[in-house]
């Protein structure tokens, strides 16, 4: 290799390989979506690319909670009653046709897993446990409904690891540590993409008939986060770099119950499990918020509940980290629900604030957890560059696609059992589609060009700027002005700060000008895609003059039904954002149906 290549102005592809399948993520969704190719076509060559140094520390792995589908033989609850919950949690602005589609098929995802190995927690009598999550409910509302399935408090390393074992048992060739950096294309058609091998600092190009995007989530954009370091919406910040457009990026979730200090989740096991919320003066005040569901009503309520306690003057502020919390109180759950149920959840609080949630009271407050919106796609997870154009030969799963299942508000446990329907769909249609693929089109010309271009200015760049800082200024920012709560100020002077960092990003000195295991490079490549998902973020919820989920603006409170839109979001020129619409499904509804009605624009009550 090109000793000297930082610096050079040019840089070229040391390798070129070719493939059948690109998957670039290897959490949940696309290893689930490898699976399923391979159970159907064993002979298909999938090249599987992740960030981290082995697919097994996907952020998937960190899930805990569990999964939501209703069991057939639960006759208290039905597959209607989740659609409802979930059209309901979304504030109507979920897509129904998506919302059918998955809720309908979780039991035999349920069944798939186990039967490949997922070692589910059981109830004394040997069955399936399942435990209650925020905002799942029977009949309509009218008490919560026991509907997720679990592996103790390690639900999501229970599925990655099986799934892991799945593409391993079938020889999918694993790229770690390689960064998807572009996306080619030919006359329209997705081509493949651009790998960056961050150990040896070499670029590749993989041609593929079809490239599958599930690179995860983008809660680095916050200070305050439940995220991993490496969920830094890369997958969002490649389609936008293209033109594309993001959808909904506005409806960003918040957890209500982030451990203070390091943001990192309480798990909803814990209010599911008895759980109860109270201010310094010890109230269990969801009460007050949601007079039914109370401590169980959806996050997006909660969230709002424990940010008015602590503005109210009844958060509790500690001198040893100045920082205002509630409490979550677990002192009355017995000891096998401590030991066995929520281990690890419990070990987090000794670890973390070094307190024990057995004999004492557990600090809390909200924490961003989750991105409802994502790359735009049809209902089988093909990439959409406007309300009725998909991209032949791209496709989008998990928390970096927005087919849309959750609308402006996501339930509990909703997201694990997205992840492994729509992998499965995905793997289908790319199945179907590849049928048709004899010849893999000609990349073109410029292929590369946006990688080397960009890797080429880092290296070079001069001035006084620093990664670090300027990522802890942007993820200041939108903690501090795009948060729980929204309003036209903040969020305007936020839309200024956010373009000054992307000017300053252009000055930034970097220490090391290796290619090689250079993970300050690295990070000034994740800048660039988190401050263009800050961007759309931000400017979607100016642009969004009401309440909707979990989007909630102080100026405009309630919902409007001139909003009833998905909103696409996409980069024009630097700094600035174009947006569109496109409309949302109401086939439930539309279908007039017996309970067709719950399914239209009703009112959000918990
Ligand atoms: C702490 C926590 C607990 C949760 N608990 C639950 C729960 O109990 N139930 C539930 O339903 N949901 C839960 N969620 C949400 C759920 O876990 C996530 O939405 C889901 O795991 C995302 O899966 P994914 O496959 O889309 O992405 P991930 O699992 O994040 O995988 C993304 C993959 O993409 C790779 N990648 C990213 N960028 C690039 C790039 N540029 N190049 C190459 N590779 C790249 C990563 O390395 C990784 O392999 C939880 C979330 C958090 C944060």
């Amino acid at each position: 290799m090109d000793k000297g290549l930082g610096m050079t102005n040019k840089f070229v592809f040391h390798d070129r390989i070719s493939c059948d399948v690109l998957v670039a993520g290897a959490g949940g969704a696309g290893l689930r979506c490898v699976a399923e190719i391979l159970e159907k076509r064993p002979d298909a060559n999938i090249v599987v690319v992740t960030k981290v140094p082995h697919p097994q520390k996907s952020h998937t792995g960190t899930a805990q909670g569990g999964l939501a589908a209703v069991d057939p033989s639960d006759h208290t609850d039905s597959p209607l009653y989740h659609m409802f919950d979930t059209w309901k949690g979304s504030d109507c602005t979920a897509d129904q046709d998506v919302v059918k589609q998955i809720v309908e098929s979780a039991w035999d995802e349920i069944l798939w897993l186990e039967r490949r190995g997922m070692f589910y927690t059981r109830n004394e009598e040997g069955k399936l446990a399942k435990r209650t999550f925020g905002g799942h409910t029977i009949r309509f509302g009218e008490s919560s409904a026991f509907r997720a399935v679990f592996e103790s408090d390690r639900t999501g390393k229970g599925i990655l690891d099986t799934m892991w074992g799945e593409a391993v048992k079938q020889g999918v060739e694993f790229y770690n540590q390689h960064l998807l950096t572009e996306l080619v294309f030919d006359k329209g058609v997705c081509t493949g993409a651009v790998l960056f091998n961050q150990k040896d600092g070499r670029f590749l190009y993989v041609g593929a008939k079809a490239t599958v995007l599930s690179t995860g989530g983008s809660g680095q954009v916050f200070r305050v986060t439940t995220n991993c370091r490496h969920n830094t919406g890369d997958g969002l910040g490649v389609v936008l770099q293209h033109g594309l457009p993001v959808m909904d990026p506005e409806a960003v979730q918040f957890h209500p119950t982030g451990v203070v200090g390091p943001g990192i989740l309480a798990s909803e096991a814990l209010r599911g499990e008895g759980g109860i919320l109270r201010n310094k003066d010890l109230e269990p005040y969801m009460e007050r918020y949601a007079p039914k569901m109370k401590d169980l009503a959806p996050r997006d309520v909660v969230s709002r509940a424990n940010e008015m306690e602590i503005r109210e003057g009844r958060g509790i502020l500690n001198p040893d980290h100045n920082i205002e919390h509630v409490w979550i109180d677990l002192r009355h759950l017995s000891d096998y629900v401590h030991d066995v149920k929520l281990k690890e959840i419990s070990t987090f609080f000794q670890k973390f604030v070094n307190i024990d949630p057995k004999t004492q009271l557990a600090p809390v407050r909200p924490s961003n957890h989750y991105h409802m919106g994502g790359i735009p796609t049809t209902l089988h997870g093909e990439v959409q560059d406007s309300a009725l154009n998909t991209i032949p030969g791209l496709y989008a799963i998990g928390e970096c696609a927005c087919a849309s299942f959750h609308g402006f508000n996501r339930l509990a446990t909703n997201s694990i059992l997205e992840l492994i329907t729509m992998g499965r769909i995905v793997g289908n249609k790319v199945l179907e589609n590849l049928k048709g693929a004899t010849r893999r089109p000609e990349p073109s010309a410029e292929a590369g060009e946006h990688t080397f271009t960009k890797f080429s200015s880092y290296l070079s760049a001069k001035g006084s700027h620093n990664v670090d800082k300027l990522k802890s200024n942007m993820r200041n920012i939108m903690s501090d002005k795009v948060g729980v709560f929204r309003n036209e100020k903040d969020l305007s002077s936020a839309l200024d700060t956010l373009r000054e960092l992307q000017e300053d990003a252009r000055a930034i000195h970097m220490e090391c000008t290796s290619l090689i295991y250079n993970q300050e490079l690295v990070q000034r490549w994740e800048l660039d895609n988190l401050l263009a998902v800050s961007l759309v973020i931000t400017q979607s919820a100016l642009e969004r003059r009401e309440s909707r989920g979990a989007h909630t603006r102080e100026d405009y409170p309630e919902r409007d039904d001139a909003f009833n839109y998905h909103t696409l979001a996409r980069i024009s020129e630097p700094g600035a954002v174009e947006l569109s619409k496109r409309s949302i499904n109401m086939d439930i509804y539309e279908s007039g149906g017996e309970y067709a009605e719950k399914f239209g624009f009703i009112a959000r009550k918990y």
